[in-house]
């Protein structure tokens, strides 16, 4: 999963009404596809790249002097507000906490973070999240900077009055919803990725809409009946991939194998064409959205629509690609799980089962059996764990280097599959560092774990109830130490080199309720049942033996009863809970 990247420092710049006066501009007419002689049509735009055209739209703003109740709807001031909520508003009106008023607030009309132009990352000089912006219910135009603040937008709600709102940035936001309150908004920045365009309808004033990048449906009619919208622009949305011809003719041949439980794609290249390392400079195989579509259409065309994963599995015994596995989520039609209900599904040829792909390179990166039994390995748990939102469900999470990440639990207690470390091994060394038994940040390795609560919890087999604290860690850095390997400095102990230390400026703890209140719950469903089809990769047909060991390795996966040794499947790391079939295509 892509994070945004963190290229500057986050001072908030307030502007109290008044900005500056510059007369607007329109966006440039030469660059839509559609003229605008047809005044009730929208503007549909696949060329602007956005930046200059946000920025014009942002200057269109002028303040809007009409009776609003805003200055009452703020609850400030609040006595729960947190020191993250105090310091961000001091920050921005510049006084101490104790001075700061009502009036204060609610005067400021226009807030842009300072991380548009570039600088220097200083942590200590940000914003620490967004709390605190949900007293500024004044606020008519808002831009969010690059600095990923966490997952948690519920201030947006309070924020009624805005008219202009550049969320471009803000690369975690998804709950749609959390913008319904915002019936005077007339001009709206989407993130990349952003899935859930179609809702917007339930904002009747918008005109202005910036949809680049999109990943939501292919269809996107309902949006378009916005009685006032005027533009959209979806440059590279899976709208604009959709209906552009592929770059270049795929020659998918599909059939069965001799079995009949599997496909088997022929391509030339075979799963190194599907499995290339990523690229922004030229986007192919599994990168490239245009190449997904046309290969899940390709599929459908063979199969019935029974799955709710593909699994491609490479029938190679190496490869040069950096990556042991990769999903692409298609849809989620599960709520609590931190991503919206949404689905693409229609893009790849399903009529909405498809939740998405997951790819492995080689035969190896679907299940290893080492000749040492216990140190079998395999991604296909963990990449079908991101399938279902993978980590996003806690408010923030940061990497060793400190890092915001997502779809990983990065430094925190969740000890899952997608990694985090076991608050039961969790020591303070004397010199305020932090030890924890060996753990990795993106993704726990080997199969030798069950499922974590917060894993179980978003596949639906452990009730929120159920769910322990989370232990998170904020302001993370590495512990510096002689060996390029360990990360804990040599201290007398016998498991230096078997355990991770790490450095934090603060510890905080998480609750199934925090969870709940920021995402909604994830209903409980005891038991699940996931349909995949398994997809050998090849250039040239596989040979029987090529056969006969997918077969044993999908079979390893997909047992729903104990299996051999240490190592778990899918159905033993759930306890039973999460079973794996693989009807025939
Ligand atoms: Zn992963």
């Amino acid at each position: 999963m892509k994070i945004p990247v963190i290229f500057t420092i986050a001072v908030a710049f307030v502007l109290v009404s008044g900005c500056s006066a510059q007369e607007p501009t329109l966006a440039d007419e030469q660059e839509s596809t559609l003229a605008d002689e047809e005044p009730d049509v929208p503007v549909l735009d696949f060329i602007a790249d956005g930046y200059e055209t946000t920025l014009a739209w942002g200057k269109q703003w002028r303040p809007d002097s009409s009776s609003s109740k805003c200055q009452n709807s703020s609850a400030f001031p609040d006595v729960n507000l947190s020191s993250h909520g105090q310091f961000n508003l001091e920050l921005i009106t510049g006084k101490k906490f104790e001075q700061i008023t009502k009036t204060d607030l609610t005067s400021i009309l226009q807030l842009e973070f300072s991380d548009w132009s570039l600088g220097d990352h200083v942590r200590s000089d940000s914003l620490r999240s967004y709390e605190g912006l949900e007293y500024l219910t004044c606020l008519q135009w808002l831009r969010l900077g690059w600095k990923p603040l966490g997952r948690d937008f519920r201030f947006l709600h309070e924020l009624t009055d805005l008219r202009f709102l550049d969320l471009g940035a803000a690369g975690f936001f998804s709950h749609v919803e959390q913008l319904f309150a915002l019936q005077k908004l007339e001009t709206i920045v989407l993130p990349n990725a952003f899935r859930s365009l179609n809702d917007l309808v339930a904002i009747p004033s918008l005109k202005r809409i910036s949809a680049l990048g999109n990943r939501a449906s292919c269809d996107i009619e309902p949006v378009l009946k916005l009685p006032h919208l005027e533009e959209l622009h979806m440059k590279d949305s899976f709208h604009h991939k959709r209906s552009q011809p592929p770059a270049e003719e795929n020659d998918f041949k599909l059939s069965r194998d001799p079995s009949g439980r599997y496909l088997q794609l022929l391509q030339k290249g075979g799963a190194d064409t599907l499995n290339p390392d990523f690229d922004t400079e030229q986007l192919s195989g599994i990168h490239d959205d245009g190449y997904v579509f046309s290969l899940g259409q390709a599929i459908y065309e063979v199969v019935a629509d029974d799955y709710d994963v593909i699994a491609f599995v490479g029938n190679d015994k190496t490869t040069q690609v950096e990556y042991a596995g990769m999903s692409v989520q298609i849809s989620n039609d599960v709520a609590g799980l931190g991503q919206p209900i949404w689905s693409s599904a229609s893009c790849y040829g399903s009529a909405g089962r498809l939740r998405g792909l997951v790819t492995f390179p080689t035969m190896d990166n679907f299940l290893h059996v080492d000749p040492v039994p216990f140190l079998t390995s395999g991604s296909f748990t963990h990449e079908v764990l991101h399938l279902w939102g993978g980590a996003d469900l806690l408010p923030i999470q940061e990497k060793f280097n400190g890092e915001v990440t997502g779809g990983h639990w990065g430094v925190s207690s969740a000890d899952g599959i997608l990694g985090g470390f076991s608050s039961d091994s969790l020591t303070v060394a004397a010199d305020g560092s932090y030890k924890t038994s060996f753990f990795g940040d993106n993704g726990n390795a080997g199969l030798d774990r069950p499922l974590g609560h917060l894993e179980q919890y978003m596949m639906g087999v452990l009730p929120a109830s159920e769910v322990p604290d989370t232990t998170v860690f904020r302001g993370v850095s590495q512990v510096s130490t002689n060996d390029s390997f360990a990360t804990c400095p040599i201290d007398g102990s016998s498991d230096w080199i078997y355990a991770t230390c790490f450095r934090a400026e603060e510890r905080t703890s998480v609750s199934i309720e925090d969870i709940v209140e920021i995402h909604g719950e994830r209903p409980y469903e005891g038991a699940i049942e996931i349909s995949v089809l398994v997809v050998a990769v090849s250039e040239s047909p596989l040979t029987s033996d090529e056969w006969s060991q997918l077969d044993a390795a999908v079979s390893w996966n997909m047992k729903s009863a104990p299996v051999e040794g240490t190592p778990q499947n899918m159905w033993e790391a759930s306890g039973g809970k999460i079973a794996l079939i693989s009807p025939a295509p």
